[in-house]
């Protein structure tokens, strides 16, 4: 069918649709992409239909995500045609092209300017001053109110179930000129939370030996307690994820008592019972590990503790599991998320020996979450009566949906405000908490 009210097509934008998967940290490398093409005059379509050609971003960290990646690549093919792959999966070229041999262009991780080159190649860009401008902030997929703050890319960390090392490479720091830039840009924008991410957060500026850089006359050294002082005086929620409890993270409690960042740790601990650990090649005594949890409850009493677990890692027995639920009973954490183990391909881990069967897997899994959502909802119980302070993510006829200083968005729970439509998303405000549940919390505001 042809629509003869579209204008003819020279003089229309070229449009390029994104299809962004995986996790925050390809996020932001999807609106990396897209500001850039945005200041080029190219425009962003909601659909298939109206797009020159799409992006699909990919994961490759599981093969779960290898699969659903590789699915999204087979669908943007069969609803538009002209599909440029980029994102980790990139790294296995042949592995898309011998899949889906119609894709245009494969890219890797970070390559920004070659995803940018492959879409000029097929669509190329029409100059138009008046619709090359962009924000200044750049283009973001997450709505207005909060924005992904990507201080680093890679790993110097080989953990054995992990490929992200082999995808991205060793640590590259950011200097901290650039990233306090950007989130002075993005908060003048109208970004109300910041949200701190790269593969190892506490390891920022590790490989570039705390290198200063100059931030509004000032030097600024590359290092985690400095930038998360910075950021804290920017008036801005700032809160920390991906932290590895290295010594120096002891550093930032005081920020997070004193208000200045979010007095919340998302730690990946991934197990705690030290066999498991030494397999898994992670860093950590966990009893020590629980001895800082208590002083870093100590000196901040609020501080909300997320972390991520595996079960059915290769060689994890009983002892091992039972030792993780009683470790998880010692360090009351708030927040958490836990994967079954998948043998990646290429994790170094699939060599261990003492394969989980899948059906003990599922069955450790299934116990711990029970035992999470206890504490958890035991947690939550102790804020009822509180009051607390909200941030506001969507608001509709029912009321208000936001989250606490210790809920991130999209991974976390929510805090109702039933009934309450006069907010809008980005508001921060006072309630008191009145009911909750194993994940969530309802609240009035007073
Ligand atoms: S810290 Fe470990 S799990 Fe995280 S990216 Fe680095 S190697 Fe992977």
């Amino acid at each position: 069918m042809t629509d003869t009210f579209a204008p003819p097509k020279t003089l229309t934008a070229p449009k390029v649709g994104i299809v962004s998967l995986g996790c925050p940290k390809a996020l932001v490398d999807s609106e990396r992409i897209l500001t850039q093409l945005r200041s080029e005059g190219y425009e962003i379509s909601g659909s298939y239909d109206n797009a020159d050609v799409v992006l699909v971003n990919t994961c490759g960290f599981l093969d779960s995500a290898r699969t659903e990646s590789l699915d999204a690549i087979g669908e943007a093919i069969k609803e538009n045609g002209k599909v440029i792959v980029t994102g980790c999966l990139g790294k296995d070229a042949e592995l898309i092209r011998q899949t889906h041999p119609q894709v245009l262009a494969v890219t890797g991780p970070q390559q920004y300017e070659q995803v940018v080159n492959a879409v000029h190649e097929v669509v190329p860009p029409r100059h138009d001053p008046y619709v090359d401008l962009v924000p200044p902030q750049g283009l973001r997929l997450t709505p207005r109110h909060y924005a992904y703050l990507k201080i680093s890319e890679g790993c110097n960390n080989r953990c054995t179930f992990c490929i992200i090392p082999s995808l991205r490479g060793d640590l590259v720091s950011r200097p901290a000129n650039r990233v306090l830039m950007e989130a002075e840009s993005l908060v003048k924008a109208g970004v109300k939370e910041l949200l701190v991410i790269s593969q190892d957060t506490s390891a920022y500026g590790v490989d570039v030996k705390y290198a200063e850089s100059q931030y509004k006359g000032r030097a600024v050294k590359a290092r985690f307690l400095d930038l998360a002082r910075e950021l804290g005086q920017l008036g801005a929620w700032v809160r920390m994820h991906y932290v590895y409890p290295y010594p120096h993270v002891d550093e930032v409690i005081p920020l997070m008592a004193e208000g200045a960042i979010l007095p919340y740790l998302d730690i990946p601990f991934q197990h705690a019972a030290p066999g498991v650990l030494k397999a898994m090649k992670r860093p950590g005594n966990q009893i020590k590990v629980l001895e800082r949890i208590r002083s870093w409850r100590a000196i901040c009493p609020d501080l909300t503790l997320r972390s991520t677990f595996i079960v059915g890692f290769p060689g994890e027995t009983e002892a091992d599991f039972q030792y993780l639920l009683d470790w998880l009973t010692e360090a009351q954490i708030d927040r958490l998320g836990c994967f079954k183990y998948e043998p990646v391909k290429g994790a170094t881990a699939n060599d261990l020996p003492g394969a989980v069967p899948e059906e003990v897997k599922q069955e450790r899994w299934e116990r711990l979450m029970a035992h999470q959502q206890a504490i958890s909802a035991a947690r939550l119980q102790a804020k009822v009566g509180r009051t607390i302070e909200v941030i506001v993510d969507e608001v509709d006829e029912e009321g208000a949906v936001a989250r606490s200083k210790g809920d991130a968005p999209e991974i976390d729970g929510n805090v109702y405000l039933n009934g309450d439509t006069a907010l809008k998303p980005g508001d921060i405000v006072s309630a008191k908490v009145v009911h909750a549940d194993e994940y969530d919390m309802w609240a009035e505001r007073v």
